[in-house]
């Protein structure tokens, strides 16, 4: 277990290159850009879940200024779903499974664990993996893509750089295997997920070049924005903070701008899935955002 953890700790922070990948199964390419239009009329339920937790020994390599040196501290690590009434979406897919009923396991600056996988989670809500439609992630780091396994049959929402990313080298496939299998929908620049403005993917590139945030338009809560990994803190969004481990930071600091001109139009909720205070604000499943 260790030495995959350590390998999908390497891969995930360190992985920039980029060449040619595979098509190896069936892609189809939409165009299904958003306008950017607020729509708060669909019935939209948000539901919250604890895909894990990271203890961080020295946050150094969170800021490419050097001013976390020394520090320490706790990420949430979190997934979510959006029930809309055309189907699911899954956004984010947590630390490994295979880390439920392990200690906590260490590798460097990190401690990583999990206590329940999403099947456990959507038990709770009387779903199954198989009642969701749709898949995206926010990008292929470790901590957001280690349950794509339990998902065989959705059809995956990816930016078409995201996805070239998670192929492009032999070990990046091998991390990455479990989403070959799955069918899946490309797409550059935004993507509305039900063609009707309630739920869009914000391609917000470079900390992985295909790097996305996702709105979601709540009828009662209003706009919500979740981050990705755009910010890992509220102090990183408060200082623009880019961490070390980061593939183009002046590409990272222009979708920061993008973002919150985005936050600051729609008067958006901005939720950073890594801050424990955003986090702890939402409601619990089976409660949720609406
Ligand atoms: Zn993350």
């Amino acid at each position: 277990m260790k030495n995959l953890v350590c390998a999908l700790f390497m891969f995930s922070l360190f992985m920039t290159g980029c060449s040619q990948y595979e098509h190896r199964i069936s892609t189809k390419s939409s165009s299904n850009k958003s306008t950017g239009n607020y729509v708060g009329s669909v019935p939209l339920k948000l539901y919250t879940f604890n895909c894990g937790n990271i203890e961080v020994s020295d946050f150094d390599a969170f800021s490419s200024n050097g001013d976390y040196a020394g520090q320490g501290g706790k990420l949430v690590n979190t997934c979510y779903l959006i029930r809309h009434p055309e189907g699911d979406l899954i956004w984010d897919l947590g630390l490994p499974h295979s880390l439920v009923g392990s200690e906590p396991q260490i590798d460097g600056i990190f401690t990583v664990s999990l206590k329940s996988p999403l099947t456990d989670l959507l038990e709770k809500i009387d779903l199954t993996v198989t009642d969701i439609e749709f898949m995206s992630i926010s990008h292929s780091h470790f901590d957001h893509t280690g349950q794509a396994s339990l998902f065989s049959d959705v059809e995956w929402l990816v930016h078409e750089d995201e996805l070239e990313h998670m192929f492009s080298t032999d070990e990046s496939k091998a991390q990455n295997i479990a989403f070959v299998g799955l069918n899946k929908t490309t797409f550059s620049e935004n993507y509305d997920v039900f063609g009707d403005g309630s739920v869009v993917i914000l391609e917000m590139p470079g900390h992985t070049p295909g790097h996305t945030a996702l709105q979601v338009n709540l009828f009662e809560s209003g706009p919500i924005l979740l981050t990705g990994d755009l910010y890992h803190r509220a102090e990183s969004r408060k200082l623009q903070r880019v961490p070390r481990f980061n593939t183009n930071e002046s590409q990272t600091r222009g979708s920061m701008i993008a973002f919150e001109r985005l936050a600051t139009e729609l008067g958006a909720r901005v939720i950073i899935q890594h801050e424990a205070i955003d986090v702890a604000r939402l409601p619990k499943p089976p409660r949720f955002l609406k």
